[in-house]
C-alpha cells in the first residue's frame, strides 16, 4: 500500500479514545455545518406547538407530519379545541400520520396535564428553567421520551442538545462513533449525545438530520457525494453500492 493510501486509510479508522472522537465530532459539525447551515427542519418555535409536532413526527415520513400537523392547526386552530375534539374526530384529522389512535390520545392527555399543572395551554415557563428541570417537566408528561424532550429543547428553548434519532444514530455508527453492532436505545442515544463536545450538539443534531435524508440515506448512502467520505470507515463498503443514490 502505499504511502497515500495508508495516510487515506488511517483518517478512515474509528476515533478510538474520547480525545479522538471529539476531534473527528468537531471536524464532522464543521463540514456539516459548511453545508447545510442551521436548519430548522420545519418545527415550530413556541414550546407547546413543538411538543405537538415532535410527537406527530414520531414514526413517521417527513411529508406526513408537515401535511397532518398543517391539516391539525387548520381544523383545530387551538389546543383548547383540540383537547376538547371529540377523539374520533381528532384521529381522522391525524390519520395521514400513522399511528393516528394513539397520536390522538397523547396529545389529548398532554394538553390536559399542561392545563393542569399551567392553568393554561403554554410552556413558555420552561424557558426560564434549567435543563435539567426543562427535561424532567417534559418527560414526565404522557407519553414524552427523551427523545422528544430534547427535540423541544432545541428547537424552542436553544439550548446545546443533540437528540439521537434515526439519522443521527445511523450516521454515528457508519462514521464509528456509535457502535456498529448495537441497536439503539434511549440509555445509549444519551451516552452518544454526551461525547459530543459542548457547543456542537444542537449544529450536529439538524445537520445529521439534513444529512441523512439527503446523502447518508437508510439504504444506500451516497458515499461518493459525501462530504465526510475521506472520514468513514464506512465509506469503501457502501460506496460501491450506490453513489448517486438511485
Ligand atoms: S461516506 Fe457514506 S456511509 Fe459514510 S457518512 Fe458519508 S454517505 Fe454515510
Amino acid at each position: 500500500m502505499g504511502s497515500t493510501r495508508r495516510v487515506q486509510a488511517a483518517r478512515r479508522r474509528p476515533p478510538r479514545n474520547r480525545g479522538a472522537v471529539q476531534a473527528r465530532l468537531r471536524e464532522v459539525e464543521r463540514r456539516l455545518r459548511d453545508a447545510y447551515g442551521r436548519p430548522r427542519h420545519h418545527n415550530p418555535k413556541d414550546p407547546l406547538d413543538d411538543l405537538i409536532f415532535v410527537v406527530l413526527s414520531r414514526m413517521t415520513q417527513e411529508v406526513k407530519y408537515l401535511r397532518t400537523y398543517r391539516a391539525l392547526r387548520e381544523h383545530l386552530p387551538s389546543w383548547d379545541t383540540v383537547r376538547d375534539a371529540p377523539l374520533g374526530g381528532l384521529e381522522e384529522i391525524l390519520g395521514d400520520a400513522g399511528l393516528a389512535p394513539t397520536k390522538a390520545r397523547q396529545i389529548q392527555a398532554i394538553l390536559k396535564e399542561v392545563e393542569h399543572r399551567e392553568g393554561t395551554l403554554d410552556l413558555s415557563r420552561l424557558r426560564a428553567m434549567s435543563d435539567d428541570e426543562v427535561e424532567k417537566y417534559l418527560t414526565s408528561l404522557p407519553g414524552v421520551a427523551t427523545k422528544t424532550a430534547r427535540c423541544v429543547m432545541l428547537y424552542t428553548l436553544d439550548r446545546d442538545a443533540c437528540p439521537v434519532d434515526a439519522h443521527v444514530w445511523r450516521i454515528a455508527r457508519r462514521l464509528g462513533i456509535a457502535p456498529e453492532t448495537a441497536a439503539w436505545s434511549d440509555r445509549r442515544g444519551r451516552e452518544l449525545e454526551e461525547r459530543i463536545p459542548t457547543g456542537l450538539r444542537a449544529s450536529l443534531h439538524v445537520t445529521l438530520v439534513s444529512h441523512g435524508r439527503q446523502i447518508c440515506l437508510a439504504r444506500n448512502p451516497r458515499c461518493g457525494a459525501c462530504t465526510l467520505a475521506d472520514l468513514c470507515p464506512s465509506a469503501t463498503a457502501t460506496r460501491g453500492g450506490s453513489s448517486d443514490g438511485s
